[in-house]
């Protein structure tokens, strides 16, 4: 077998063994076709029953509350932060925005070129290493919804629970930690994720909504960007991203079987704490960016005690075989992305590294 890198990339990110290996199994013929799946109709049997099913799983893992519904789109996370207040931001309403850091901060961007934006708690007076309070939000009656980062991937910091807005459709861009956990979809009236992170390749962004939001966008928006056309087509209006949306299908069979979201959560916290112990355990010499209450169990973000000292341990890790430790060039530092793929034995190989360079430079 070929080896495989101890790969803590923020994104695209590690895949699990099992998928890569089932996809390349069945990769020149697709269930006895005698083609691959990226070189089929979408509106023939074979594609829509996989496509079927993928949107199928992902209720399921989420328990199958009534009246929601999954669409497969493409842009990106990034297009449904102006998809979002395109539909849902008209005249005469104003959208809440929690301001946690980088990815809050491009949603907020978006919005306001579309409508008017408040924010509904901010936590930039910490820098964005802590999440702000949202218990006592109080949102105005012409909130067209309220828009949170259920993880900030940059950051590292990560919401353990979500306000409870009544009437106000709670929308969530879940990028960096959806299917890291069980969660109540029906706090929500939308949750959306690229795929690159958690679900799959990238290629393709999942949106999950109640079906009431889906229904009749604004008239003057283009096709394309009408959740509307996309509900009313199971997403399908165009050509989608056929092989991603198959690779999604593969990760969440792959979820079911390490025990649904609940197996995943244990895994992911086990994973966690593993790294950040070693991290606190380190005399200081490792030292957490995030907050202790506010940390993600997805993205951890640490640093040394000088930028020399942190390029020189990204310099070593290459050397040994680890990928992805550099921080986002926004914020500097280190950060090891753990998502669901990456395996305990990744981190532990990780924590064993940390040990030997600070044993040789601490
Ligand atoms: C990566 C990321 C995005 C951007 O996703 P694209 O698919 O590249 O547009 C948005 N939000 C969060 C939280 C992310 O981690």
């Amino acid at each position: 077998m070929s080896k495989r890198a101890y790969n803590f990339n923020a994104g695209p990110a590690a895949l699990p063994l099992e998928v890569l290996e089932r996809a390349q199994a069945e990769f020149v013929d697709y269930r006895g076709t005698g083609m691959s799946i990226m070189e089929m109709s979408h509106r023939g049997a074979v594609y829509e029953e996989t496509h079927n099913e993928a949107a199928s799983r992902l209720l399921k893992l989420l328990g199958n509350p009534e009246g929601y519904k999954v669409l497969f789109l493409q842009g990106g996370a990034s297009t449904q932060f102006s998809m979002i207040p395109m539909n849902f931001l008209t005249e005469g309403k104003t959208a809440g925005y929690v301001m946690t850091g980088s990815w809050a901060g491009k949603a907020i961007k978006e919005a306001k070129l579309i409508g008017e934006v408040f924010e509904a708690a901010s936590s930039k007076e910490s820098k964005f290493m802590n999440l702000p309070d949202l218990s006592n939000l109080k949102l105005p009656d012409n909130a067209a919804y309220l828009h949170v980062t259920s993880n900030e991937t940059i950051e590292g910091t990560q919401f353990k629970s979500f306000p409870d807005t009544g009437s106000v459709p709670l929308i969530a861009d879940m990028s960096s930690d959806i299917l890291s956990r069980p969660f109540d979809l029906t706090q929500f009236g939308m949750v959306y994720a690229g795929a690159q992170k958690n679900l799959g390749p990238s290629g393709v962004t999942v949106v999950i909504a109640r079906e009431e939001l889906l229904q009749d966008s604004p008239k003057h928006l283009p096709t394309m960007l009408r959740y509307d056309t996309h509900a009313g087509n199971n997403s399908l209006y165009n050509t989608p991203p056929s092989f991603s949306i198959y690779m999604v299908n593969q990760v969440l069979k792959w979820i079911e079987e390490q025990g649904s979201l609940e197996g995943i959560e244990k895994k992911n916290q086990e994973k966690a704490a593993l790294l950040y112990n070693a991290i606190d355990n380190s005399g200081g010499f490792y030292r957490g960016c995030a907050d202790t209450g506010s940390r993600s169990l997805m993205n951890v973000t640490f640093r040394l005690a000088s930028e020399e000292l942190e390029k020189q341990f990204v310099k070593e890790s290459e050397k040994e075989g680890f990928v992805g430790l550099k921080g986002h060039r926004s914020v500097g530092g280190l950060r090891a992305s753990i998502y669901n793929a990456v395996p305990y034995d990744s981190i532990k190989a990780l924590v064993d590294f940390m040990a030997e360079f600070q044993k040789s430079n601490g």
